[in-house]
């Protein structure tokens, strides 16, 4: 009988399970950690519940909103986005090009004035049509947006330059406001909810690994602590980093995509291994905080587009669920990019980052902090850059010819969240 192995235990790994053990199939899941989750996992440090940063669900597909509701019962909370942005001392709403209100006026001149210049001489190509996302930024919101905000922000988080990225991404992810929109948010406090991201579904306990435990709960054949060292591609085996191997007719790979190409093993053609050196990605740095005091802030997070401040944005975990911490008490993620190749020292970092809490007003003192946590996720973000869809296509390519599908965030070497990690698992079985 064919038999699938799947790799991983993220959300592309247990829905790829949980599909298969709804239809029958027979299936092994490998997972490398000792606990299901992958990026999605929480931790529990001192009666504080911190994910790896925060983990939002954005659901439009109604059989997913079906399974998410089946899974976790009572234990879901519905919350209205309350995002702002920290920009010359102001808190702005985001998105920063349709709420520029608040802002210094200057500020706010220079923004509308190159918003309409670019909304004039706009070639309004479609999305993917823009050369680079520094293109795209000019033409659709202007070089005073661009400046103040959209520049310096994704430079920030994706740690390279506008100008060296696509456009591939951008999507939903973006929002595109129009001219009565920016101009309404220039002049009011508007709150209209923008983007794919204005309401969100979260657990009200347990974090949102409570979402992972109980779908890996309806997933049997799990083994953990089994970490895949090697895919030997004429054999059709998974060789383990403790020897033992099993076989498959079907292998669905979550690992990410240059790390899977780096385990092939067998008649590799030269230009797969060149294009799994050439897929590129950031860092991120999570430093988890629990601090005195349970009245710092009412948001849900804070964009720092400034390139003053070493985080690009703060979450705050305790706003998505009470449960997440105790009384009197707030707890936070504050999310630093970087690039392995940097030549920085993480601690001086981090400790930077979380003294500018104080200054931001997030943190009264630095006294105030009872837990203090650093994860790095070493491949955070893909790159979007010029080289990234031509080779992720040479390599997907290939593993279709093996029967290997390589599916998830970073199995598909793509910007995407847990409802495509979970879309991608229920179609990767044959
Ligand atoms: C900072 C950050 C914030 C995010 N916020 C959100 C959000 O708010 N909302 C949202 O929808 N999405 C968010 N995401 C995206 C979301 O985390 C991912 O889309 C999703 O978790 C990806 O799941 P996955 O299964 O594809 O990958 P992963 O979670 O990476 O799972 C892959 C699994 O494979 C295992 N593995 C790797 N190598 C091996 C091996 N050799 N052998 C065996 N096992 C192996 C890993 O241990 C891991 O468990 C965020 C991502 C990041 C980085």
């Amino acid at each position: 009988m064919a038999k699938t192995i799947i790799i991983g235990a993220g959300l592309a790994g247990l829905s790829a399970g949980y599909h298969a053990e709804q239809r029958h199939l027979e299936y092994e899941l490998y997972e490398a950690d000792a606990v299901v989750g992958g990026c999605c996992r929480s931790v529990e440090r001192d009666g504080f519940r911190f994910d790896y940063s925060g983990h939002l669900l954005h659901l439009k597909d109604p059989y997913f909103q079906g399974l998410v509701k089946e899974l976790l019962a009572d234990n879901l909370n519905v919350l209205n986005r309350n995002a702002v942005i920290y920009s010359h001392g102001a808190l702005t709403r985001y998105p920063f090009q349709a709420n520029l209100f608040g802002l210094p006026p200057e500020v706010v001149k220079e923004c509308l004035l190159e918003f309409v210049k670019a909304y004039h001489g706009n070639e309004d190509l479609p999305t993917r049509e823009y050369r680079t996302f520094r293109d795209w930024i000019a033409a659709k919101l202007g070089e005073g947006i661009g400046r103040h905000f959209m520049f310096p922000y994704n430079e920030k988080l994706w740690t390279v330059p506008a100008e060296e990225m696509t456009c591939e991404w951008l999507s939903e992810y973006v929002p595109k406001p129009n001219l009565e929109d920016v101009f309404n948010g220039a002049f009011e406090d508007q709150s209209k909810g923008f983007g794919y991201n204005a309401s969100f579904w979260y657990p009200r306990r347990g974090g949102i690994q409570a979402l992972c435990d109980a779908l890996a709960a309806r997933v049997p054949n799990i083994e953990l602590n089994r970490s895949v060292s090697e895919i030997d591609l004429a054999a059709r085996k998974v060789r383990f980093s403790g020897g033992q191997n099993a076989s498959f007719t079907r292998l669905v790979s979550t690992m990410p995509l240059n790390t899977l190409v780096e385990k092939l093993t067998g008649p590799v053609p030269a230009e797969v291994r060149i294009a799994g050196a050439r897929l590129r990605h950031n860092s991120v740095l999570i430093v988890n905080l629990g601090v005195k005091g349970g009245d710092l802030t009412d948001k849900h997070w804070i964009y720092l587009p400034e390139r003053k401040f070493t985080a690009y944005r703060v979450g705050v975990y305790s706003n998505f669920s009470d449960a997440l911490a105790p009384a009197d008490t707030t707890s936070y993620y504050v999310e630093i990019g970087y690039q392995q190749g940097w030549n920085v020292d993480r601690d001086a970092l981090v400790q930077k980052a979380v003294e500018e809490m104080v200054e931001i007003g997030l943190i009264r003192s630095l006294d105030d902090i009872l837990v203090r946590e650093v994860v790095e996720l070493a491949c955070a973000y893909v790159i979007y850059d010029r080289q990234h869809g031509e080779s992720r296509k040479i390599i997907m390519d290939f593993l279709e010819q093996h029967d290997i599908v390589s599916i998830g965030r970073y199995g598909n070497w793509e910007y995407s969240g847990m409802e495509e990690a979970l879309l991608q698992g229920k179609n990767s079985l044959c």
